[in-house]
This record gives C-alpha cells, structure tokens and sequence, in this order.
C-alpha cells in the first residue's frame, strides 16, 4: 500500500546504527538528509535519501516491515 500524500524514507537508527526505520516526510529528501527525524515507531533515525523498503532484511518490524 502506498499513499500519493506522504513520502516514507529510510532512516538509520542512531542507536544501532544499522535498523533502517520509515519517517514520513512531506519535505524533499535534500532538505532531510543527514537531519535526525523521528520514525514511524518513534526512534530518533538518522534519515537518508533512500526510499523507506519494508521488506529489506534490516526493516523495523515496528515501522511496518
Ligand atoms: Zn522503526
């Protein structure tokens, strides 16, 4: 399922370092990288450019993967 209203982006847990977390965004990725965002499940990540995949091995079950 997808919404055309909102964007989810991958974001790096800054705990783990390697948990890839959903934060929905309506703001352009350039403007969010690298920025500390909360996530869908409500860790602090570090957000990235990269599209939210919650099927990739490393998704937060939390965030919907
Ligand atoms: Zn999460």
């Amino acid at each position: 399922m997808t919404s055309a209203t909102s964007t989810h982006l991958a974001g790096t847990c800054r705990a783990t370092g390697s948990t890839q977390h959903a934060v929905e965004t309506h703001r352009p990725a350039e403007e969010l990288d690298g920025a500390p965002e909360l996530a869908v499940c409500g860790a602090v990540v570090r957000v990235g450019s990269a599209a939210w995949d919650g099927g990739a091995d490393d998704a937060c079950p939390a965030c919907g993967g």
